[in-house]
This record gives C-alpha cells, sequence and structure tokens, in this order.
C-alpha cells in the first residue's frame, strides 16, 4: 500500500466475504484509519435470462443474497457504519464511488475464477491513477500462499494435494470481528432493490421456499448448532450421504458460497470439538471436506476457463445428444426416476440439493440421457444457494469425466429413500414399499400414479438393481 495521507479515502468492497468475522480486507481497511464507505455491487448480467431457457442466477439465489446483505447491514450499522447497496454494471459503479467519495484505496477480497476476475481488471482499468485496489485471500481453509503448491503446479488428484498440503501448511488464525469501525464516510445505507428490478416477476419469488435463511448471523447459529448444540458431527461420517431433512450433513454451504462463514471458523470450531467434544472420524471427515472444497478452488484456477468448456480439461471428446426435451425433464424433475426427480424437484424449489443427489442428478444427466455437462453445471449454477464456481464446475467435471457411473435405482435402495420421495414426489407419496422406487414396473400396476412420467427408457444396466428391489419387496 502507497504511504497513507490525511486525505485518504478508503472503500471497503464487500464481494463473497459478507461477514465481519474472519475478514481480513475489512481489518486492514479499519487498521489504517482512514474514513471508510462500505459497498456492494449487485451484477445486473448476474440474473440475464440464458439461452438454454433459464437465468444465470435465479430467484433462490437472489432472496439468499438479499438476506445475507440485509444481515450484514445490520451488523455494519450496530457498529456505527453502514452498508450501500447498488445495481448496476460493477466497474462503473465502482468507478462511480471512487469519483464521487475522492475514494483512494479499495479493500476486497481476491478473485480466482474466470469471469470474476475479468470483472476485477475492468474495476482496475476504471480507477487506474485514482485509486489503488488491495486484494487479500479469504477463500479456502488453507491460505493460497502457504500451500506447498504453486498454483499453476497444483497436483491433478486430490490425494496428491491433501497430503503435502496437511503435512506442511497450518491453517491461520482467523481474524477477530473488529470491536468498533472508527471512521466512516458519512453516508446512508442503501438497501437491496426490489426483485422486480433486478428482472424478477412475483411468480418467482413466490415460488421459492426457503431452505435456510442467509446471512452471517445465521451461519454462526448453524455452525454452534451442528456442534456443539447438537452434537450431530460426531454421526457426520455416517450421517452425510442422506438427503432427508436438515441434521445429516452440516448445511454450512450456502453460507461458505457468500462468505457469510469463513471455513478457518469452522476448523476452529472442529478443534474445539475435538478437544471438549469427541474426536472420530466425523470431526477428521469435515475437514477433509473443506479441503476438497480447498482443492477444487486451486485446481480449478491452475485450469482457468477450460472448467467451463464440454471438452474439459482432460480434452476429452464425447458425442453428447443434448435432446432438450430430456433436460427439460431432467430440469423440472419429470425423469420418471423418482430418486432423481425428488431430488431437482427439491433443488427447484429450496436451492439446496444433497450431495448424494448432486452425484445422482449429475451422472444420470450425462451417462444416461447422454446430455452435455455444462448445461446440467449451468442449471445448477442457476439454482443453488451455496453456487460456488469451482465446487460446482469442477464436480460437474468429475462426474462427467473422472468418475463411474453412479446407478440411481441401486442408490435410491441403497440410501433408503423412500421418505424423502414421498416429501418431494407427492404424485408416489401413498406408496409405502420398495415400489417407489421403479413406479413404472409391472411390479407396481396396482399403483395409482397420479400422472407420474415413466422414464424415456429403462436401461439394461440397471436389471440388477431392479431385481434387487424386487427381491426386498417379496422379503417384506
Ligand atoms: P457437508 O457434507 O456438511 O460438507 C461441509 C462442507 O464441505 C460443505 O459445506 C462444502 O463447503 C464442502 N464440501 C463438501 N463436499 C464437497 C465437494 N464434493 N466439493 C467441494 N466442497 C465440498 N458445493 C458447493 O458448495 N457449491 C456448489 O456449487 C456445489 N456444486 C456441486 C455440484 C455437483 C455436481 C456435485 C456432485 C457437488 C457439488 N457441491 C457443491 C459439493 C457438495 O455437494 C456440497 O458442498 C454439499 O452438498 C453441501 O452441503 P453441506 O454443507 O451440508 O455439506
Amino acid at each position: 500500500m502507497t504511504k497513507k495521507t490525511n486525505q485518504d479515502i478508503g472503500l471497503v468492497w464487500f464481494k463473497n466475504d459478507l461477514r465481519l468475522h474472519d475478514n481480513e480486507s475489512l481489518c486492514n481497511a479499519i487498521a489504517t484509519g482512514m474514513p471508510l464507505l462500505f459497498l456492494y455491487c449487485i451484477d445486473s448480467n448476474l440474473y440475464r435470462p440464458l439461452a438454454l431457457g433459464f437465468r444465470k442466477a435465479g430467484a433462490n439465489r437472489a432472496i439468499f443474497l438479499k438476506q445475507a446483505l440485509e444481515d450484514l447491514k445490520t451488523r455494519l450499522e450496530n457498529k456505527g457504519a453502514h452498508l450501500v447497496i447498488e445495481y448496476g454494471m460493477v466497474p462503473a459503479i465502482i468507478e462511480k464511488y471512487v469519483n464521487n467519495y475522492s475514494i483512494t484505496h479499495i479493500f476486497a477480497e481476491q478473485e480466482y475464477a474466470w469471469e470474476e476476475l475479468l470483472q476485477m481488471n475492468a474495476v482496475k482499468k476504471k480507477i487506474t491513477g485514482k485509486a489503488e485496489l488491495l486484494t487479500y485471500w479469504g477463500k479456502t481453509l488453507y491460505h493460497k500462499d502457504d500451500i506447498p503448491f504453486k498454483i499453476n503446479e497444483i497436483p491433478l488428484t486430490s490425494k496428491a494435494y491433501r497430503i503435502p498440503t496437511g503435512n506442511q501448511t497450518e491453517v491461520r488464525e482467523p481474524f477477530l470481528e473488529p470491536s468498533e469501525i472508527g471512521g466512516v464516510v458519512t453516508i446512508n445505507s442503501k438497501s437491496f432493490p426490489s426483485f422486480k428490478t433486478l428482472g424478477f416477476n412475483e411468480k418467482e419469488i413466490a415460488a421459492v421456499e426457503t431452505f435456510v435463511a442467509g446471512g452471517e448471523t445465521e451461519a454462526l447459529k448453524r455452525l454452534h448448532y451442528y456442534t456443539f448444540e447438537s452434537k450431530l458431527l460426531t454421526g457426520y461420517r455416517w450421517s452425510r450421504n442422506k438427503s432427508l431433512g436438515m441434521d445429516y450433513s452440516s448445511k454450512l454451504s450456502p453460507y461458505l458460497a457468500l462468505g457469510s462463514l469463513s471455513p478457518r471458523i469452522i476448523y476452529q470450531k472442529v478443534k474445539q470439538y475435538e478437544g471438549l467434544v469427541k474426536k472420530n472420524q466425523s470431526t477428521w471427515w469435515l475437514v477433509f471436506e473443506l479441503v476438497w472444497r480447498d482443492f477444487f478452488t486451486f485446481k480449478g484456477m491452475r485450469m482457468g476457463n477450460a472448467i467451463f468448456k464440454t471438452e474439459g480439461f482432460t480434452k476429452k471428446k464425447v458425442d453428447f445428444e443434448n435432446d432438450k426435451n430430456l433436460f427439460e425433464r431432467w430440469c423440472n424433475g419429470n425423469t420418471g426416476l423418482p430418486f432423481v426427480d425428488a431430488h431437482m424437484r427439491q433443488l427447484n424449489k429450496t436451492g439446496y440439493m444433497s450431495n448424494r443427489g448432486r452425484v445422482n442428478c449429475a451422472s444420470f444427466l450425462v451417462h444416461d440421457y447422454k446430455i452435455d455437462w455444462t448445461w446440467g453445471a449451468a442449471y445448477f449454477e442457476s439454482k443453488l444457494i451455496d453456487y460456488d464456481v469451482s465446487a460446482n464446475w469442477m464436480n460437474w467435471h468429475m462426474q462427467a469425466y473422472q468418475i463411474w457411473y453412479t446407478n440411481p435405482i441401486h442408490q435410491s435402495l441403497k440410501y433408503n429413500a423412500k421418505e424423502f420421495i414421498q416429501q418431494w414426489v407427492p404424485e408416489l407419496s401413498k406408496i409405502n414399499d420398495e415400489r417407489i422406487y421403479i413406479p413404472w414396473h409391472e411390479e407396481s400396476s396396482q399403483i395409482e400414479l397420479n400422472g407420474y412420467p415413466k422414464p424415456a427408457e429403462i436401461f439394461s444396466k440397471w436389471t440388477r438393481s431392479i431385481n434387487k428391489i424386487l427381491a426386498a419387496l417379496r422379503d417384506t
């Protein structure tokens, strides 16, 4: 940072770091002592309709973002500050504030993904010669500068990344939430715009069912609940592959995605839990998942924009069939495969889907429907309230090219998904036995399907699993 003068004015540009705890750019801005202006920009490109027939980011994400920003605004106001929320082209908004408020320094989190890096460059161009942009790494558990690999040398396999990193790297201490915010620019907070301004109609907004409430306050509550309050963490290793209810996994991903929660705070809490309650495979596994998140972030950075392309970074040539009618059935949860449809309908309504669901729905789209995986990834991007560039696109890439087929019939039986299907596929809610997994089968012919569709194709690779279900039926 250039030498500070009495005329300096800082702008804290919040992005996916919507929190006061463990926020390095915020802490550094406050430490300078310069008057600060706190800004969030909603990119007007974010909610635009895509050629595939849905928005780049849909109503679930808009609502969740609004909750996170309102919470951040309240938390800043409680410390004597403010939050100005603007909607438009991000570089133009930043330029306007730099000019109007004679901003000399901008404090922000570093970006890692393609579009966001392009946007940062556009911002830099607008402010060159007027303000200095100071960025800080904040997304991952292990700091980017501490891991034993340069980004362009990140190993291709998670194990080759995880073991040396775990052995050679310490998780940094989280930054404490600032107890007070000293000098602030005189400006009133500006609230989240109406959903109409963002381009949504009332029907789209009304169709959303909130999965978890957004914001740092709720994030910290959820973290406390999943650990010390309920002690659910102790059983996480064995419950994490389920889909029904709120308790089988942490549900911290939506908070991590917007930065309402820092991974280092989760780590700190897990370590306290290990000391005071229980240290077991589950506590290890939750940290392991955060390390996966890091790995995908760093590997995604290494691969650049290849992670968004059909051939991926492995440059595989696959002749996808791309049947638009089948894609629509998948998006709407009308494939006739109850395990897939239940998860897709939950995603559409709430913006969340379990990891088990994501694996099955992705595998089904790519390997059974033979549809370009980037269509599915774009659909998840539109819907997921925990949408994270690298977690989403790297997981999809893995399902498309680096992992074996996941059989949705086998998995519905293995993970005992009856109740989950009953909840999300009301047409089948009265079926109380294993026929719920194969409602098209002649064994289910006595059952009223209430208009629930038949699958477009029954693949021979499902036969063994169908026979297992029939055997289970005979046993009951
Ligand atoms: P928990 O099981 O409690 O895990 C704790 C945390 O670890 C999660 O919050 C998440 O931050 C991280 N994590 C867990 N599994 C993974 C994983 N496979 N990859 C990366 N991080 C992981 N996760 C996202 O956060 N955003 C996405 O956009 C996203 N898209 C996905 C798309 C596909 C096709 C697949 C298969 C997985 C995707 N995931 C994504 C990973 C995973 O499904 C979610 O992180 C998880 O379901 C979130 O629920 P949770 O917080 O209860 O997870």
